[in-house]
């Protein structure tokens, strides 16, 4: 069994968090920004910046 592939007018947005591939919680329907992260409760802004630093700081050492 396949998840649905076809609905329209929907943008793909990935979770924005460093080596997470899954989507991003789809938009409020009473509007407002949708949600760049997946639904996983690690994944915001926040924890997202300090794992790219993280990334940053092994990659420069
Ligand atoms: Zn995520």
């Amino acid at each position: 069994m396949s998840e649905s592939e076809t609905e329209p007018e929907t943008e793909t947005v990935s979770c924005l968090y460093p080596g997470c591939e899954s989507p991003a919680v789809p938009p409020p329907k009473h509007g407002g920004p949708p949600p760049r992260y997946c639904d996983n409760e690690e994944h915001n802004a926040s924890s997202a910046y300090q794992a790219m630093k993280k990334l940053e700081e092994e990659a420069a050492s």
